[in-house]
């Protein structure tokens, strides 16, 4: 089966192939490592690698490494860690654009020697006012005439740090009259005194992105450049450098729209707000929309792959749903989860004419619909565990739980009725009395008809753990188009249960598993949370609750 369903893009590709313009196809994932990635980065890393894969191609990661106030190898880091968790391998083709800083500098000169970029002294302020708008033509630079010498040893001497930050910048000469505002004579180089975690202090003059992008891919001899919607417009820019410098390699440039789902934020920018303001527990908090934040939380790595292949490939803007994301995920677990019982509000119940002291090893089956995930021993005792909310004093007769006089199955065990409610002080029912039918083990007898069904755990082998509920982390649908995005946090996106129980034997185990705790939702043990109990995450509920 393809990773990527076909699309405009895939279409291009294969009529490329036809035509032999390639034989083999190369595409890159470039991110630029000054944050976490995304969902959204989701789809560009499952489309470039994935189509490198479809087509026994290659698929390169390319740090887009330029802006080095911005980038940490923390970042970097994380980002490589990112993508082999969600299945993809670059194969040892890692590179860096700051691997061509050499070649960059010697096509720049290239460019200066052609007439075609010049030395400009202008103000960043003079730059951008020149620069004109949709109604408004550039005006050209004063500076723009300078002779190739003498750009040349404005540049050589940019670059030998003789001049400070930002007083000159080097700019290709195209067409400050032109429609397309990217073409009116773009800065390609800047003077930034700035440690880079590749190169340390061997630059003050760094590339800028336009300059760089397309001769990086170039470089590495990149066939499709895929890209988001917004470089559309830098689109004559990419094929100008390349154009006018002697390289062989023309990569295609081919865009696509940007994945958003609603109620999230997919902008490393805005996440790192959240972060630093201490909103969530860290870029890997389990609300955030980063790839480490749905990996804690328990998204399994196949189904986000689903995910962007379910959204595909186009040119046209949209959001998706959030509920569309969750239903990916919660169809995904629903196949792959094992069952366990947990209670995550405990109402303790003893069985009265159950012996003291005994314990019996029950069978429960792992997964209801696949017996290849095998059975497990459940232990039953005299007292055990049930949820508050299946109790209900006065219940009328459609409810099939616990209620004084009514039976009810014990998943896996016996049916029970209860007789008693005991209170506190207070009024609240803090025990039931019950009673339970030898004659129903295993949760069948004698033709009875017993509707209702509920988890419970013996109290003596219950493991005490600390549930964490999520909700959306956005009460707003498109935070990202507030004026103040953190105005729409939810303040109510995380509810600690810490009296949570669970059946023994599950929160031991290495493992990364998600099990579903039947009737409740879909859980994963947190191994990065240390409290004094284990603590598990909910990754997605069994119904969609916003669904209404
Ligand atoms: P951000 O605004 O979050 O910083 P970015 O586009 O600047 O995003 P990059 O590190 O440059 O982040 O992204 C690497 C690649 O991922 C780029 O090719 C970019 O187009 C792609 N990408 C980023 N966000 C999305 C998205 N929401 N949907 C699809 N592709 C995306
Ligand atoms: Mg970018
Ligand atoms: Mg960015």
């Amino acid at each position: 089966e393809k990773n990527v369903t076909e699309n405009f893009i895939t279409h291009i590709i294969d009529e490329d192939l036809t035509q032999k313009k390639h034989d083999h196809i190369v595409t890159r994932f470039p991110p630029e490592p000054n944050g976490y990635l995304h969902i959204g980065h989701a789809k560009s890393i499952c489309l470039n690698f994935g189509v490198a894969a479809d087509y026994q191609g290659t698929c390169h990661l390319r740090f887009d490494d330029t802006n080095p106030e911005k980038e940490s190898k923390e970042y970097a880091e994380s980002i490589q860690r990112d993508i082999k968790w969600l299945g993809f391998d670059w194969k040892n083709k890692k590179f860096h654009a700051s691997d061509y800083f050499g070649q960059l500098y010697a096509y720049a000169e290239q460019l200066i020697e052609k007439g075609l970029a010049y030395v400009d002294d202008q103000t960043p302020e003079e730059i951008r006012e020149n620069r004109g708008d949709f109604n408004r033509p550039g005006i050209e630079s004063p500076y723009r005439n300078r002779t190739v010498e003498e750009n040349l040893a404005q540049f050589r001497a940019m670059k030998a740090g003789e001049f400070s930050d930002g007083s000159k910048v080097l700019r290709a000469k195209i067409d400050m009259q032109s429609g397309n505002i990217n073409m009116r004579d773009p800065v390609i180089y800047r003077i930034k005194r700035m440690h880079h975690i590749n190169t340390g202090d061997e630059w003050c003059i760094y590339p800028m992105y336009d300059f760089t992008h397309c001769i990086s891919d170039a470089i590495e001899g990149i066939t499709h450049s895929l890209c988001t919607l917004e470089f559309e417009d830098h689109r004559p820019l990419y094929d100008w450098v390349i154009d006018h410098i002697d390289i062989a390699c023309h990569p295609q440039q081919i865009e696509f729209s940007r994945l958003n789902v609603s109620y999230t934020i997919t902008s490393k920018r805005r996440l790192s707000q959240l972060v630093e303001q201490g909103v969530v527990d860290g870029w890997n908090d389990p609300r955030m929309s980063t790839i480490s934040g749905l990996r804690r939380r328990g998204y399994p790595p196949a189904a986000i792959r689903e995910f962007v292949k379910t959204v595909g490939v186009s040119k046209k803007e949209s959001v998706i749903s959030m509920t569309v994301l969750e239903d990916v995920i919660r169809n995904n677990l629903n196949k792959t989860a094992p069952r366990v019982m947990g209670v995550l509000n405990p109402l303790k119940v003893v069985i009265e004419n159950y012996p003291e002291d005994q314990v019996e090893m029950l069978v429960g089956s792992n997964h209801p619909q696949d017996e290849s995930y095998g059975s497990r021993e459940i232990p039953f005792s005299r007292v055990i565990y049930v949820e508050q909310d299946d109790y209900k004093e006065n219940a009328n007769r459609k409810f099939f739980r616990l209620t004084e006089g009514r039976e009810v199955r014990l998943r896996h065990a016996y049916y029970i009725t209860c007789h008693e409610a005991i209170k506190d002080e207070a009024g609240n029912v803090i025990e039931l009395r019950c009673s339970y039918d030898p004659e129903s083990r295993g949760g069948t007898a004698d033709g009875r008809k017993v509707k209702g069904t509920i988890h419970w755990i013996s109290a003596a082998h219950a493991e005490p753990i600390e549930v964490r509920l999520y909700d959306r982390l956005f009460n707003h649908p498109n935070p990202a188009s507030l004026d103040n995005f953190m105005d729409a946090v939810n303040p109510d996106s995380l509810k600690i249960l810490p009296n949570a129980l669970l059946e023994p034997g599950i929160a031991a185990q290495e493992a990364d598993v998600v099990y579903q705790f039947e009737r409740n939702a879909y859980f994963k043990r947190d191994k990065t949370h240390e409290t004094s109990k284990p603590v598990f995450n909910q990754v997605v509920t069994m119904r969609d609750s916003w669904a209404k």
